[in-house]
């Protein structure tokens, strides 16, 4: 247990106002099956030694589990998903339209209930790629107003920009790192992904996702290394 801040307020163990410990510790429980731990948020009254929750801190807490069953079962946190969204500056309901799910689909995704696999797998696939999330808003046009189009058409246009920049970057850059490894000391490929911290297989699937007709001549003879 560790205490976070103190606050003076009224509390509702005592009746009373008074400085009230505001605590955490490490607790367990079992949710969907599975067991998870969780730092649990509590207010601690020193006159009837005891922890309650408030409202609020329900909440934090439920939301604190099932982001700890989130973890431990390979899905999108609470955070993850609202970052995501914030990425692409959208509303939790509009985000929602867009996919055609239901409209307070992604605000219970933030806020309580976890998002089943089919869904999280969609999320990812909105964060990773720029341009899919592109083709979702022209699909959803007639489903949002002009201005709220407009506005995350710039948005996700501007992430698919800075994402094929970063791409094109790390194209030139590992372009780079294989010609001066094979010209300078006839390394092999593993050799060269060793050396420069690639693994192999981020190499490779790197090379084919960028194995277009443009880079072609680029791509294809450092596949063959
Ligand atoms: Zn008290």
């Amino acid at each position: 247990m560790r205490i976070l801040r103190r606050e003076n307020k009224f509390c509702l163990s005592c009746m009373q106002e008074h400085t009230v410990d505001i605590i955490e510790r490490v607790e367990s429980e079992t949710f969907n099956g599975l067991k998870v731990n969780f730092n649990s948020i509590y207010e601690y009254c020193s006159n009837t030694d005891e922890c309650i929750e408030t409202e609020e801190i329900i909440k934090a807490n439920g939301l604190a589990v099932k982001d700890a069953y989130r973890r431990a079962s390979g899905l999108l946190t609470s955070a993850e998903i609202r970052k995501i969204r914030e990425k692409y500056n959208i509303s939790q309901k509009e985000l929602s339209e867009i996919l055609d799910w239901g409209k307070a689909t992604i605000t219970r995704y933030e806020n309580h209930q976890v998002q089943d696999r089919a869904h999280d797998d969609i999320l990812r696939k909105i964060d990773s790629d720029p341009q899919w999330f592109l083709e979702m808003l022209n699909r959803a046009k007639d489903r949002i107003s002009e201005k709220s189009f407009s506005k995350y058409y710039k948005a996700a246009y501007e992430q698919y920009v800075k994402k094929k920049r970063s791409s094109m970057y790390k194209l030139t850059e590992i372009n780079n790192v294989v010609s001066i490894s094979v010209i300078h000391s006839e390394r092999t490929c593993t050799e060269i992904c060793n050396r420069n911290m690639y693994s192999n297989k981020r190499l490779t699937s790197f090379l084919r996702e960028h194995s277009t007709d443009k880079n072609r001549g680029k791509v294809e003879p450092l596949l063959s290394i």
